[in-house]
């Protein structure tokens, strides 16, 4: 995923911010790494540069 898109993601539970963990990237993209939403306390994985930003059930 580009990196631009953190500007319109958001955590998919209560719409916070999300913060952008990166585990490998090119250029500007991100192919791998992970979204933490601080507030609930969820991390979204990011793998062959897609975010994974489905509902975690805890
Ligand atoms: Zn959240």
């Amino acid at each position: 995923m580009k990196k631009d898109l953190m500007n319109i993601l958001c955590c998919p539970k209560c719409k916070g911010k999300l913060g952008l963990d990166v585990t490998k990237e090119e250029n500007d993209e991100v192919i791998e790494g992970a979204l933490t939403c601080n507030a609930c306390d969820i991390t979204y994985p990011i793998q062959d540069s897609i975010p994974n930003l489905l509902p975690q059930t805890k």
